[in-house]
């Protein structure tokens, strides 16, 4: 008698259950509809942490910030970051995004214009030209790279950090000039020209040989400690750009140990971009920019 109501019991209470089974089923269902849609359409925000990051202002687009959106503002947001516009990318960033990870490197190519290589064994050509962005303070920047650079410091900000950019784009009249300055220096302090100019050009590129003359690279300062020293890789600023600036597609142009491949002393203030999937792998592989292209990247003839 007792095992009678005790089963009928059981029963009733399953029954009362069922709506709520088939709330959940249809729940599910819903659930799992949508996560597919998003999918489908490349809209999950999954997908967002590298498919926007290497976006580009196409060349002939003049980029004149407004007053919010000046790199270097704190608490501006930049129109990429959020916004998904696939009009603006280059054939190399869509074969990039198309593919894995382990595709990379193919996607890599010598001919790109954000791995050109900019050294004393490889001058810019004389008809080199760019079409610049105007950032805070007077700098200017590749206008394709505008927006990762402000990215980068805006997100750099929003960490309570204090970045200031102290060397932007160079014209070849301001890179003569840095050189001249500096090779006065030490024939002032008895060398010879020849060998005055050999020690300059540890510290400062010689006319047609610095990067900053292409627009994609910048020497960038803590606020709390500007000179441009060793102590420098010490602040805030310099240990989250040497963690954190290849996600943007900036490596540290001089490491202190590759000074005999670069012919550039140690600079830990100095970035260049390279693009999202160069960084990464110069940041993963060690490797300085001239290795870099020599060991991944194919093409270039
Ligand atoms: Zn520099």
């Amino acid at each position: 008698m007792k095992k009678t109501v005790l089963r009928r019991r059981k029963m009733s209470g399953s029954a009362a259950y069922a709506p709520v089974y088939i709330f959940v089923l249809f729940a599910v269902c819903v659930i799992f509809s949508a996560i597919f849609v998003c999918h489908f359409f490349q809209k999950s925000p999954t997908h967002g942490d590298f498919m926007h990051e290497e976006k580009t202002v196409s060349k002939d687009d003049t980029f004149l910030p407004s007053d919010d959106t000046y790199v270097g503002m704190p608490g501006s947001t930049s129109k990429n970051e959020n916004t998904p516009d696939t009009e603006n990318i280059t054939p190399y960033e869509s074969e990039r995004e198309s593919g894995p990870d382990t595709e990379a490197k193919a996607n890599v190519s010598k001919d790109s214009w954000m791995l050109i290589l900019v050294n004393k064994d490889s001058p810019l050509p004389d008809d080199f030209s760019v079409s610049l962005a105007d950032l805070t303070g007077g700098h200017r920047a590749d206008a394709r790279i505008a927006d990762e650079l402000k990215r980068m410091l805006d997100d750099m900000r929003k960490e309570g950090l204090s970045p200031i950019i102290c060397s932007s784009y160079r014209t070849n009249d301001k890179q003569t000039q840095l050189f001249e300055n500096k090779v006065r220096k030490y024939t002032a302090d008895g060398m010879t020209r020849a060998d005055a100019e050999r020690a300059a050009s540890m510290w400062v590129a010689p006319p047609g040989t610095s990067e900053h003359q292409t627009g994609l690279a910048f020497d960038i300062v803590d606020k709390s400690y500007q000179l441009l020293d060793e102590k420098l890789e010490e602040t805030p600023v310099q240990r989250w750009l040497m963690k954190n600036s290849y996600k943007y597609g900036f490596i540290l142009r001089y490491p202190n140990e590759k000074s005999s491949v670069t012919g550039i002393n140690y600079e830990p203030w100095h970035y260049r971009y390279v693009g999202v999937t160069a960084a990464r792998e110069i940041y993963d592989s060690g490797l300085c920019l001239e290795e870099y292209l020599k060991a991944y990247a194919h093409g270039g003839i």
